[in-house]
């Protein structure tokens, strides 16, 4: 290892990392290969000290700053050029409380890291489908998974939050302490503060839960989703499920012969007692003709990192994105003609259905906005690291004219779903316009000089 030329941050006890350490690529890169940026350090925090003391110099300094949570997100605003990454991936620890049925999660944990500490326990919190996904970024945007029909968004599950200001001062936002920044931090995104630990409550769940994918042929999609309009409408707020619409994934639980054959996927995650999961997904499994069912008693810890290798790090990726009302004829006839014209067998498109508790929070509650709509979908192109530069093109233009095909149908956006092309019009779209100025205010309070700019960045309102 050679040598890093030294940087000192006063009161920093973590690693700084320079260009020329011999980590420095790896530790700048980023889940999406397409970000290549390349700051002038990254200070990886221990602890909230740590973080207020990197804020601290950066602010002395007028540098750019990132904060890195689980570097995740698709845009690739974990990182920056030129500036300071504020690296949280050092503190990932997770303690649970069973008795109170709490965990206390440090901001740069990941889901999955989450799901091993309270599955111990039996207890879970909604938190994203694939495991290595950041805890800070996933909570601060909303947070949609298996479980929010039963249990709520991420953000409905979050008790308090200790948060490193703009001034590098550290603050706690609860329902009791600062909650009109506690508000903001429900939706809102990294706009007002690096969140250095997330307080949630949580519930009890599995360890086991019946749940899985349904795969049928592409040619069966008009028939399935007609199905599958119907069978949400009534479905408990127990069952979470996510449309897949692709290829059949490549693994080792699916044969081989089906690998990346085009395919329409249910998958499902029934959050109570099995059997009644059992009941609940039957007439699911029984529709059609499926080429592969996958459904069965599974640890939920398992299920909740199942998809982790179809969606790897340093992969290249391009998201589009967009809400649905509802699942029309005329919604269902542009996906399946869109769905499956990516060039990359491993593009795909996803579906979440919304709807249950999430509905049921007042609007006004959290800053996150999507409360009423009934599918949150993203179109994900996705090519591998040494394909060319027709892959970047070819898959980039598939997700923009599927989403363009949709225009008549788009019903928002979530935030966390918006990739780095995807302009400061659509962060307005993803909180509309009441939102989007209660949180200007907020972000006026704590971060006047938007210094937290490298996200989704809500602009601080000037005073009338
Ligand atoms: C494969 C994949 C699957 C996904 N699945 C889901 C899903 O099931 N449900 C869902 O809701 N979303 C999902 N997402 C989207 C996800 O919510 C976002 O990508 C989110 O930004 C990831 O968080 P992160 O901490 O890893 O992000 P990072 O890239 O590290 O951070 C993104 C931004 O979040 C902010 N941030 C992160 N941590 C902190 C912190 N501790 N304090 C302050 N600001 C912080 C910063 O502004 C940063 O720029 C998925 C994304 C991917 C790539």
């Amino acid at each position: 290892m050679t040598a890093p030329t030294t940087m000192q941050i006063t009161g920093f006890r973590g690693d700084v990392i320079v260009p020329d350490h011999d980590d420095y690529d790896d530790v700048r890169a980023v889940w999406n290969r397409t970000v290549d940026r390349r700051p002038r350090l990254i200070a990886r925090c221990s602890g909230s000290a740590d973080v207020a003391a990197a804020v601290r110099f950066a602010r002395d300094r007028d540098l750019e700053i990132a904060v890195r949570g689980g570097g995740h997100n698709v845009a690739g605003t974990a990182v920056c050029d030129d500036g300071i990454v504020i690296d949280l991936s050092a503190m990932s620890a997770v303690s649970v409380d069973p008795i109170d049925r709490r965990a206390l999660v440090q901001g740069g944990a990941l889901w999955g890291d989450v799901d091993h500490e309270t599955q111990a326990h039996g207890l879970a919190t909604t938190g994203g489908i694939v495991g290595h996904t950041g805890v800070g970024g996933l909570s601060l945007g909303g947070g949609i998974g298996w479980l929010m029909r039963k249990h709520g968004l991420t953000v409905d599950n979050l008790v308090e939050a200790e948060v490193v200001t703009s001034d590098g001062d550290i603050v706690r936002a609860s329902a009791n302490d600062h909650p009109d920044l506690f508000w903001a931090l429900r939706g809102g995104g990294g706009n007002f503060g690096v969140v250095s630990s997330f307080r949630f409550a949580l519930h009890p769940v599995g360890p086991s839960v019946m749940a899985g994918p349904v795969f049928w042929a592409a040619e069966d999609t008009t028939d399935v989703l007609r199905f599958y309009r119907d069978f949400v409408t009534d479905a408990p707020d127990e069952l979470g499920t996510v449309i897949r619409l692709g290829t059949i994934p490549r693994l080792p639980v699916i044969d081989e012969e089906l690998h990346f054959r085009p395919a329409i996927a249910v998958a499902s995650c029934y959050a109570g007692p099995v059997e009644d999961g059992e009941h609940a997904l039957r007439a699911l499994r029984e529709f059609g003709t499926p080429l592969v069912d996958l459904v069965g008693p599974t640890l939920y810890v398992d299920h909740q990192s199942g998809i982790d290798d179809t969606v790897p790090h340093g992969w290249h990726y391009y998201w589009k994105a967009t809400n649905l009302t509802g699942l029309s004829d005329a919604v269902i006839a542009v996906v399946a003609e869109h769905a499956y014209a990516a060039s990359s067998p491993r593009s795909y498109a996803a579906m979440f259905h919304m709807g249950g508790a999430v509905a049921r929070v007042p609007r006004d509650a959290t800053a996150y906005a999507g409360r009423d709509v009934a599918h949150n979908m993203s179109i994900d192109g996705v090519w591998l690291p040494d394909e060319s530069g027709e892959h970047a093109a070819g898959e980039t233009a598939w997700a923009r004219r599927f989403l363009e095909a949709l225009q008549p149908h788009r019903a928002g956006v979530y935030v966390n779903f918006l990739d780095s092309d995807d302009d400061t019009s659509r962060v307005r779209e993803a909180y509309g316009d009441h939102t989007y100025r209660r949180l200007a205010e907020v972000k006026a309070k704590y971060d006047p000089e938007n210094v937290f700019h490298n996200n989704k960045n809500i602009q601080p309102s000037t005073p009338a």
